[in-house]
């Protein structure tokens, strides 16, 4: 087999990347669960999570969690995508930790728990406006932590959590921050007692940690993108922070071999109908370019614009599901058929090619003394 397309990943960038975000977090008082789902569960970035001092890994995947268990994580595993009620009994064999926003779910959680005499702790979530997962209204949110404390001998309340910048933008502002902070204050008030978890959200969540406007109830946040991407989760992150490029943003690489040079015309000739996905691009006519063709494609990274090539002058124009068409006219390096090229990444990209069984993964590892 052929050793290319071919994904770096080097865990000592990994670790350094970890061990920064971790420091910054628990200076603020805030424990860590490392998410691994854009790594499509990667054992190996579970345990550096571990050895970095996180205090649960964390996915929206029960394959990933009970993988990263049978390679060797001891930590707590916390299952970050609301579950299936259809996955529960499994959920409660492999997961120590849930989020729930479903009355529902949780008296079918409490049932298998039940069944199987095991203890299942959850944190129950609040939208406080980005519209995905979430209690809606703080009223019911208080009700179902009151019922599940009382009720229920199996599930136990952990704490509570939100998740912003995902589906509605929506901003982690220190208001947000606050009135969520007050959500944590009303169910302790309900239920009697302080709660362990109060879960402020993910990377985008750092914005108000770096303002210092972090309320000090906050105690964890659920990190994945930062330490993958570093100061490269440049959209939400770290736009216009300093502190963030000390990070790596070289952890994953991508390399892809050529596979055709040759000077073509910059527009398509003849009469144009659509693309291999369906779509009327526009193209510019920019004259006879040089290019070159990559074996690898969008089945492999997604879009074009989450792999960034690292030679100057090299800029990808276009892909299909298995070929990937870069500009190469303005590279100042000769670049042949056979010549491999390489590509920093952004977080969609990572996700697609940790699951692409087309990409080889190659990684490098000092501390294990391992070049997988
Ligand atoms: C993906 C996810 C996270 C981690 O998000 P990052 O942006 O990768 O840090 C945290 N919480 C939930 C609920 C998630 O789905």
């Amino acid at each position: 087999m052929s050793k290319y397309p071919l994904l770096r990943v080097d865990h000592e960038a990994l670790r350094g990347n970890m061990k920064q975000v971790i420091s910054w977090c628990n200076d603020a008082g805030i424990e860590v669960a490392g998410v691994i789902k854009a790594t499509t569960g990667m054992a190996s970035v579970a345990l550096d999570y571990e050895y970095c001092g996180a205090k649960w890994i964390a996915s929206s995947r029960l394959e990933q969690l009970q993988r990263a268990r049978a390679e060797g994580v001891k930590l707590p595993l916390m299952m970050i995508r609301v579950p299936m009620l259809s996955e529960l009994s499994e959920m409660i064999e492999i997961c120590d930790y849930s989020l729930q926003s479903e009355f529902a779910t949780l008296r079918a959680l409490e049932e298998e728990a039940v069944k199987v005499d095991r203890q299942h702790k959850v944190i129950l979530m609040a939208d406080l406006g980005d519209l995905r997962e979430g209690f809606f209204e703080l009223e019911e949110l208080v009700d179902v932590a009151k019922y599940v404390e009382t009720k229920f001998d199996f599930v136990k309340i952990a704490g509570i959590g939100t998740n912003l910048g995902c589906y509605g933008s929506v901003m982690p502002t220190k208001e947000k921050m606050e009135q969520f902070a007050g959500y944590a204050e009303a169910v302790e008030s309900a239920i009697g007692r302080k709660l362990e978890i109060i879960s402020g959200g993910a990377t985008s969540s750092l914005i108000p940690l770096f303002e210092k406007e972090m309320p000090k109830r906050i105690n964890m946040l659920r990190i994945g993108a930062i330490s993958f991407c570093g100061p490269q989760e440049d959209l939400r992150t770290s736009y216009g922070r300093a502190e963030v490029d000390i990070m790596s943003d070289e952890a994953f690489m991508l390399q892809a071999e050529v596979i055709e040079v040759k000077k073509k015309a910059s527009h398509p000739i003849g009469k144009l109908g659509v693309d291999a996905f369906g779509q009327k691009p526009k193209y510019k006519d920019r004259g006879m370019r040089q290019r070159a063709l990559l074996a690898i494609g969008r089945a492999d990274f997604g879009d074009i614009t989450d792999i960034v090539p690292q030679i100057e002058g090299v800029e990808v124009i276009g892909a299909s599901g298995d070929h990937t068409i870069v500009d190469i006219e303005d590279c100042k390096e000769v670049i042949k058929v056979g010549d491999v090229l390489k590509f920093k990444l952004k977080y969609s990209a990572i996700l697609r090619l940790t699951s692409s069984e087309n990409v080889k993964i190659h990684e490098t590892d000092r501390l294990y003394g391992i070049n997988i």
